[in-house]
């Protein structure tokens, strides 16, 4: 399935006029096993996206013989800000002052800044994640100021549907605002390169929106235990 989906992804950017190898994939491991993910790592996979910290904590201990690029995808709490800033490279799930604070203040100086995503919530559904539109700039604003943080774009988890005009009608709202933050920051937005949205159901819409990363866990791995 693994190469089926990486088939997929080089059809779509061709497809849609993206150039080769504009889109990564994330292989999202959450209630998947180590078993699975050691598999998919010897085919070539490098970057693993985990949604619960203590689960991810347990899978890099037994996956530690290996050269992983550890993301975060899920909700933050506070709480566990520390071990995230320790032990991922990206963290795509962040949409507060306070939680990026947080993580910048917990990054270890050892270690490169951590590269994070802010999540917006594009619809602007009550009961989501993520910042609404308007307030994307000002925590643009803070994250610059972070040393230990480098912002490297927006995340986005829209809402699901089965058709594929309503799934490329909200990418395209995301890529829209992905472009007026890159014109937004000017000359800061040198690293301000990913676009992070698009899962198993609906990732060939967003690879024709402008995805620059997918998020896939089930069309990889199979159904979650
Ligand atoms: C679980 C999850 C995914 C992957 O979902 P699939 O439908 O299994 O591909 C992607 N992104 C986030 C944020 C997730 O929580």
């Amino acid at each position: 399935m693994f190469h089926n989906i990486l088939s997929l992804i080089a059809e779509n950017e061709a497809h849609y006029h993206r150039s080769p190898h504009s889109v990564s994939l994330l292989a999202v491991s959450k209630n998947q096993s180590v078993d699975k993910m050691r598999a998919l790592y010897n085919e070539g996979q490098r970057s693993f996206g985990e949604n619960y910290l203590q689960e991810a904590l347990t899978k890099m201990e037994q996956l530690a013989d290996c050269d992983i690029e550890w993301h975060f995808i899920g909700p933050i709490q506070s709480n566990k800000t520390r071990k995230i800033a320790e032990h991922f490279s990206w963290v795509q799930s962040v949409d507060s002052e306070k939680i990026a604070k947080r993580l910048n203040d917990q990054r270890p100086l050892s270690l490169p800044p951590l590269n994070i995503c802010i999540e917006v919530n594009i619809d602007g559904s009550s009961t989501k994640s993520g910042v609404g539109k308007d307030d994307v700039f000002s925590l643009i604003d803070y994250c610059m100021r972070l040393p230990q943080l480098s912002l490297r774009g927006l995340m986005a988890i829209p809402e699901p549907s089965v058709f594929f005009e309503a799934q490329c009608e909200l990418f395209h709202a995301v890529h829209e605002l992905w472009l007026t933050c890159r014109d937004y920051l000017g000359d800061r937005a040198e690293k301000f390169d990913t676009l992070s949205m698009g899962m198993s159901a609906d990732f060939q819409a967003a690879i024709k929106e402008g995805a620059t990363m997918v998020r896939i866990g089930t069309a990889i791995f199979g159904e979650r235990g």
